[in-house]
């Protein structure tokens, strides 16, 4: 079966919106295992989009389009691809009904132009948009499927999966289940060459890595005829890799690297703190990003200067001066001083060179230090990252959550 995405829009071709729904789309199939076979995009000019859906009707045994079926002159995509499909457009009175009753809500008598939106595809389907004023188009046009949805994703996301995908299931006699594998600790290419093995002896499976920074994700999807057998096939897998790297595995479901210390400290009834140097708060922020974190987060403090860090932390002079900001006795005088001056279960500090500039030879640019004190234990590890200083600063945050992780899973196993 293969499926075309035609999105419409100048917005999209000029750049000045990101094609969201493309992804959303291709995503949501994934999902019920179907992989498109197509993304089109064309803008907004009758003679692209006919062009398109004449190449699309060539090729794909479903197009699914987005984009263009507002009120406005250049509102195009039912038009053009009536005028491929040799339909005509009729007005359908119970489609004026529901328009009218959006309008009356807001007090507006319907403008003229709106009434556009009423016509429908002689022997098509009028699929209903729950949020706004376009109802969307199912013509099935010699077995071919064609569907016409809004642009905006608010609108076209819900109308996707309550109408299209159960039609689309319909028509599948297999799944395909997908799992994510998040690793961190371990190279790209270090753990495709571990897991070589794996992915080999196992064909009937697509396994695949993505990498950035510093966190590898293992993608394991499986096509069956039913959910129980492709789960079975997932999971033979998965124990292998628990085996193979389980060190390194810190979500066999998705989630984030955040979510998992949240969870973890939430479970130990521990609350926690950061002092960010180099990385300016996005620890904190990172982690203040998940619902219900006031339970385990007492604060987040950035000290970038040395007075920063003297006042807020004391940390002492001396060891500014004998060792430098950056360095393993600063890092760990930081996280004591946070932990001693607000009473946190664990305090977490961060000092290092993030670049592009202000690196020297023994102190170079990705140097950096992570410390973690609590009542009865202090560590410091050294780090050299390399990238940009986002990526630098992205890398910080995930080692540091990282060593959080394996602080509240092996306190004294720590590498
Ligand atoms: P409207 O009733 O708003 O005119 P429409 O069906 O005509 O809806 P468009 O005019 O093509 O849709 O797009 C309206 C808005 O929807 C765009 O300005 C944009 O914000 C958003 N949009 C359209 N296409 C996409 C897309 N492919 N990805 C993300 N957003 C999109």
């Amino acid at each position: 079966m293969r499926v075309e995405i035609i999105t419409v829009g100048n917005e999209i071709l000029s750049g000045d919106i990101l094609n969201t729904n493309t992804k959303y789309i291709s995503e949501k199939l994934m999902e019920i295992g179907i992989q498109a076979h197509y993304h089109t995009t064309v803008g907004d000019i009758k003679e692209s989009i006919i062009e398109a859906t004449m190449f699309g009707l060539q090729r794909s045994d479903i197009l699914i389009y987005t984009g263009g079926l507002g009120p406005t002159q250049d509102d195009l995509t039912k038009e053009a691809v009536c005028e491929v499909l040799d339909i005509d457009l009729e007005l359908r009175e119970d489609i004026v009904v529901l328009i009218e009753k959006i309008f009356e809500k807001k007090h507006i008598t319907i403008p003229k132009s709106n009434l556009k939106q009423a016509f429908i595809p002689k022997g098509g389907e009028a699929l209903p948009n729950a949020f706004g004023t376009a109802p969307g188009v199912f013509i099935n046009y010699n077995n071919k499927l064609v569907f016409l949805l809004p642009g905006p994703p608010k609108e076209m996301k819900p109308m996707f999966n309550d109408t299209i995908v159960p039609i689309l299931k319909n028509k599948l006699n297999y799944v395909i289940i997908s799992k994510t594998i998040k690793t961190i600790g371990i190279g790209e290419s270090s753990l495709e060459e571990k897991i070589n093995d794996i992915i080999k002896n196992n064909k009937d499976l697509f396994i695949a890595t993505y990498a950035g920074d510093g966190l590898v994700d293992i993608k394991i999807t499986c096509q069956k005829q039913n959910k129980l057998e492709a789960n079975e096939r997932i999971n033979i897998v998965l124990e292998k890799l628990d085996k193979l790297i389980g060190k390194c595995i810190y979500s066999h479901d998705g989630e984030s690297i955040e979510k998992v210390v949240f969870k973890l400290l939430a479970k130990h009834k521990l609350r926690i703190g950061f002092c960010e140097s180099c990385t300016g708060g996005l620890i904190s922020s990172r982690l203040t990003k998940i619902s219900g974190v006031s339970a385990v987060f007492d604060r987040g403090i950035v000290t970038y200067s040395n007075d920063a860090k003297i006042e807020e932390l004391n940390v002492s002079e001396t060891t500014l001066m004998k060792f430098g900001a950056v360095s393993k006795e600063t890092a760990e005088e930081m996280a004591k001083g946070l932990l001693i001056r607000e009473k946190v279960d664990i305090a977490v500090s961060v000092t290092g060179i993030a670049g592009p500039d202000g690196g020297t030879k023994d102190k170079p640019v990705g140097l950096v230090y992570i410390a973690l004190a609590s009542e009865d234990y202090l560590c410091a590890l050294k780090f050299d990252f390399s990238g940009s200083r986002e990526s630098i600063q992205n890398r910080v945050s995930n080692a540091a959550f990282n060593l959080v992780r394996k602080f509240l899973i092996e306190k004294n196993n720590l590498k």
